[in-house]
């Protein structure tokens, strides 16, 4: 509404300026003359002009009785009749000053009463002066408004926290909803347990720990489990993302602080919840960039807070994290966030019971079978779980069925896996000849090893980014532990691909790289960090410094010698090179198998594991 207001008032003012133009124009021109500068200098001889103003450019006076006549003699050779007959209702004229230094004198000579006008009068000043500050004055106005007004409270709405500050009385979550994390549950419901009652805890004189910090890696369920709390507790649940306390004005965010534990105290018994804190509780001093003060000002704010804070009101607070070691050692001290709560990957009964969850939400076919699409989805969490039922929900609703079947479970999780399928991608003939032979050598090489996990399907449907075809194995559960023997089945598996490519067309393409690289990363493990190198022993190389939760390496320093390194590549590649010769060596002897898998794979693009089994038995 006010910004409606501004916008007229902008209108309004130029309405009455073409007002004025109007009436300046219509009025004033009116009555006046305009005359060229020989007319005036014919009028100042004949003494016909009177009371003239002289500005720097421009002459203007009364014309006396006659005047009219003097000028319409001048014009008479004029076509515009009216025009002419119109000067004798004028009353004064207009003239453009010329460069004229005989005009005073001429002036004089004919009596005529003159005076100079002054370079401004108090109408140019305000047309020069005040109009553009007024024009100025109401702009910034506007925007300044319109700042206020603006999204995300504006301007002037910084330091109160209480539009940023998500509040729900009830959730109405409770730990029904949340799966697959019945150790985190466990260390939660003594949190419940003080939250329904605060009192009955102080009377025995129970320490109640201030602050829980889950740790996890990110769609586990994290922010999911800080609500269940609240919703079992049935507590009002205050949350707050760590990167909304950082902002561009130092002051801000610790404002943003201590306005949350005001409210929080105003609501106890409460939870308060800060998602992504290591947005806010990096370790100080880590970042270069800017902001920093901020952050730190922010984060001290919130160290102070936690340190005054009394669990006797009951309040509990409550942060989630997926890179807990970069934060910062003060946060997670005693009487802190001294409680961490691991919130891990789901494994196979997980992944059920998660699925189980979710799927109640849909209608599914009697042919769904949640332990089977549990076993395929090896390494997924929560949230990527729930969205294979979505996902799998969608696909049956496009397909106007009424019921969600197994099969659009089975692409679902092809979807979410690898991305979508790249139908329109164009390969050729031969490309598609040497993803088949590759796909093959991989599968029958996983068949013919004992240890190797059972194939479930092989495609040469290209998917994702860079996959032009893959081989699917399906391990019937979650491995913790891996020996020696069943790690280099695996490499061979890999390498099997590459293998079957050198075996039928007697050179090798790029396809291979994915598999190589996989190859390498397990025999360079097994060499330093497993000891499982006859010529090394058992030893370690190299601690591993890897960020808890996060995929990418960090430089490792090196601790041992470059005779050591050496050593190291060759054992890697004697192990690697061994596989390979063994991937050969079961391919050549079952060529005939390989041969008729590929063309079956050709013809078919994709071959499930029973229709596998029976070619190669
Ligand atoms: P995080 O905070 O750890 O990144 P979220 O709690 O935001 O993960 O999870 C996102 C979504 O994934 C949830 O809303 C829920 O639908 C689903 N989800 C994640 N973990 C679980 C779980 N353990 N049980 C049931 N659903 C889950
Ligand atoms: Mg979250
Ligand atoms: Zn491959």
């Amino acid at each position: 509404m006010k910004q409606k207001k501004i916008h007229f008032s902008i209108w309004y003012f130029i309405v009455a300026m073409g007002v004025l133009m109007l009436f300046q124009y219509f009025f004033l021109a009116q009555q006046q003359a305009t005359i060229s500068y020989s007319e005036f200098k014919a009028l100042v001889r004949e003494g016909r002009v009177e009371d003239l103003l002289i500005a720097r450019d421009s002459i203007r006076g009364k014309l006396s009785p006659g005047a009219a006549e003097t000028l319409a003699k001048m014009r008479a050779g004029e076509k515009d009749k009216t025009a002419v007959a119109q000067l004798a209702k004028e009353k004064t004229f207009y003239s453009v000053r010329m460069e004229d230094p005989d005009l005073i004198k001429e002036l004089e000579a004919n009596r005529i009463k003159f005076t100079a006008q002054p370079e401004m009068t108090w109408l140019t000043t305000l047309l020069s002066w005040v109009v553009p500050i007024f024009i100025f004055v109401a702009i910034w106005g506007y925007f300044l408004r319109r700042m206020r007004t603006g999204a995300e409270g504006g301007f002037m709405a910084i330091g109160k926290s209480k539009a940023k500050v998500y509040v729900e009385d009830e959730t109405k979550i409770t730990f029904e909803d949340v799966a697959g994390v019945d150790e985190a549950v466990e260390e939660l419901k003594e949190v419940i347990e003080f939250l329904r009652n605060p009192a009955r805890f102080q009377s025995l004189g129970g320490k109640i720990p201030k602050g829980v910090l889950l740790v996890g890696p990110p769609g586990t369920g994290k922010t999911l489990l800080a609500k269940a709390v609240a919703g079992e507790a049935k507590v009002p649940f205050l949350s707050l993302s760590g990167s909304s306390f950082v902002e561009m004005f130092v002051g801000v965010g610790a404002a943003r602080v201590r306005d949350l534990f005001a409210q929080a105290e105003e609501k106890a018994p409460c939870i308060i919840f800060i998602d992504e804190i290591d947005a806010l509780g990096k370790a100080r001093g880590i970042s270069p960039v800017s902001g920093v003060d901020e952050r730190e000002q922010t984060l001290t704010q919130l160290l102070s807070e936690l340190d005054g804070f009394d669990t006797k009101k009951g309040v509990i607070i409550m942060a989630a994290t997926n890179r807990p070691e970069i934060l910062d050692q003060a946060l997670l001290r005693a009487g802190r966030f001294d409680r961490h709560v691991l919130v891990d990957r789901p494994d196979l009964k997980g992944r059920e019971a998660i699925l189980k969850v979710h799927v109640r939400k849909v209608k599914i076919a009697p042919d769904v079978d949640v332990k089977v699409i549990s076993a395929r989805t090896v390494g997924m969490v929560g949230a990527d779980l729930a969205n294979v039922v979505n996902e799998a929900a969608l696909l049956a609703a496009r397909n106007n069925k009424s019921q969600v079947e197994m099969s659009d479970f089975e692409e679902a999780i092809d979807r979410v896996m690898a991305g979508l399928e790249k139908k329109s991608r164009l390969i050729t003939r031969k490309e598609k000849e040497i993803v088949a032979c590759h796909e093959a050598g991989h599968a029958l090489v996983a068949m013919s090893l004992p240890q190797a996990d059972p194939v479930h399907r092989v495609s040469i449907i290209p998917r994702g980014i860079a996959a032009l075809g893959y081989m699917l194995q399906l391990p019937t559960e979650d491995r913790y532990l891996m020996t020696k023997s069943e790690l280099m089945d695996k490499i061979t598996v890999l390498l099997g691909g590459r293998g079957s490519e050198e075996i039928n067309f007697k050179e090798v393409s790029t396809g291979a790289q994915n598999d190589l690289l996989k190859a390498a990363d397990i025999a360079r493990s097994m060499v330093t960090e497993y000891g499982m190198s006859e010529a090394l022993g058992p030893l370690t190389f190299g601690r591993e410094r890897r960020p808890l939760f996060l995929d990418v390496m960090l430089p490792q320093s090196k601790e041992y010698s470059e005779e050591t390194a050496r050593q190291i590549d060759d054992e890697v590649r004697k192990l690697i090179n061994s596989c390979y010769e063994r991937a050969k060596e079961i391919l050549t002897e079952k060529k005939e198998k390989l041969d008729m898998l590929s063309k079956l794979l050709l013809e078919k693009e994709v071959v499930e594991g029973e229709e596998l089994k029976r070619l190669v038995a």
